[in-house]
């Protein structure tokens, strides 16, 4: 952890709390990203796609809705999404802030958001994780997971010990239902389509955009430059 890290771990919150949405496409990282700026900030990581999948695997109601439009690589209903977001972050763990991740990423999505801010503390912040297309690609189709405990891995880039089991559990890896290579493209589509536009639509709702080009780095670089921003914002916040 670099110093910066230590700053923002251990000060006291600031006097507006960050509410962080963590944008881009499937495969730049928002799920690793998240889960460590989770443990350097102790914020809470809320990640739609995650909240969906438990649902499905619980076989709720909403889950067995949610099965094939997952699998197919369409978007969840706004409405059903938006709801399970806003309850969720009622919670008070999100009072001292939060890291979104997978949402807004519709219009409707976006506005809501933003009317949800409204009347808060919130110091709305978007950031934008930039990884080129072929980049993208390339990490989907060699992505693995854990299905007890969660942990990502990379045929590649990040390995397991032995091949096939997580390090964490011994628990045999699988590949997520929409990692298949025609769904990968679907996704793909629907974030050019619907999500790309949404980092513009909150810039006019006056939603601080941040830019990462994360291409050649490393989670761990990743989630470190984040925190050194956000630590830049969180004082200037301060100072006002
Ligand atoms: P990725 O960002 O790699 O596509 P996620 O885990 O964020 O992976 O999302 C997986 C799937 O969950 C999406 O393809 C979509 O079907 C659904 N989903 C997640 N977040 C949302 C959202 N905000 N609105 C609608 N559907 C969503």
């Amino acid at each position: 952890m670099t110093t910066d890290n230590a700053d923002i771990a251990n000060k006291p919150a600031p006097q507006r709390p960050l509410a962080v949405m963590l944008f881009g496409a499937p495969g730049s990282g928002k799920g690793t990203t998240g889960k460590m700026l989770a443990k350097l900030t102790g914020w809470p990581h809320l990640a739609t796609g995650d909240l969906l999948r438990e649902q499905i695997a619980r076989k709720t109601p909403l889950g067995l809705e949610m099965q094939s439009i997952l699998a197919s690589g369409k978007l969840a209903p706004d409405d059903l999404v938006s709801r399970m977001v806003w309850d969720r972050l009622g919670w008070p763990d999100c009072e001292n802030g939060f890291l979104l991740d997978g949402f807004p990423r519709t219009i409707p999505q976006a506005e809501g958001l933003a009317h949800w801010f409204q009347g808060r503390l919130f110091r709305p912040v978007l950031i934008h994780l930039w990884v080129e297309y072929n980049e993208i690609l390339r990490r989907l189709t060699g992505r693995r997971i854990c299905p007890a405990c969660g942990a990502i891995y990379h045929l590649e880039s990040s390995p397991t010990r032995a091949a096939g089991v997580c390090d964490n559990d011994g628990t045999a890896l699988t590949i997520r239902a929409d990692d298949q290579e025609e769904v990968i493209l679907q996704r793909l589509r629907t974030y050019q389509s619907q999500t790309w536009p949404v980092a513009e639509t909150l810039r006019t709702h006056g939603v601080l955009v941040e830019a990462i080009d994360c291409g050649e780095m490393d989670p761990e670089s990743v989630a470190d430059r984040i925190v050194w921003r956000l630590d830049r914002i969180a004082g200037s916040i301060a100072k006002n």
